[in-house]
C-alpha cells in the first residue's frame, strides 16, 4: 500500500504512516518479485518450525520499494545478496524462490 501523502510504500499494510504521520492510503497491491537484501540460516528454529530446519529467512525488497521478511526456499551456495526472488506461496507464511 502507498501512502496518499507522500508516496510512502508499505508491506505488510500499516495505520498511519512511519514518514509522514499520513492516514491515506492507496491500496495498490505490489508485484510478486524483489532481490535478496540480507539472509540468514535458521538452524535452531522454534518448535512449531521444527520439521523445516534448517532454511533460510531473507529481508527481500520488493520491486516497488517496500521490504519484507520472508523465507527462501533455495540451496545455501545460491542465496546471495541482490539475488532476484519471487513469491511461490502466501499461506502458512511468505515464501520466496531464486528466479
Ligand atoms: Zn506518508
Amino acid at each position: 500500500m502507498k501512502c496518499e501523502n507522500c508516496g510512502a510504500r508499505y508491506e505488510p499494510p500499516i495505520n498511519t504512516c512511519l514518514d509522514c504521520g499520513g492516514i491515506d492510503f492507496d491500496q495498490t497491491t505490489i508485484s510478486d518479485t524483489g532481490e535478496i537484501e540480507v539472509w540468514t540460516t535458521i538452524y535452531v528454529p522454534p518448535l512449531s518450525h521444527g520439521e523445516d530446519a534448517p532454511y533460510h529467512i531473507a529481508v527481500i525488497r520488493m520491486d516497488e520499494g517496500p521490504k519484507l521478511t520472508a523465507r527462501v526456499k533455495a540451496d545455501s551456495e545460491d542465496m546471495e545478496a541482490g539475488k532476484k526472488v519471487e513469491l511461490v506461496s502466501d499461506e502458512k507464511f511468505k515464501l520466496f524462490r531464486i528466479i
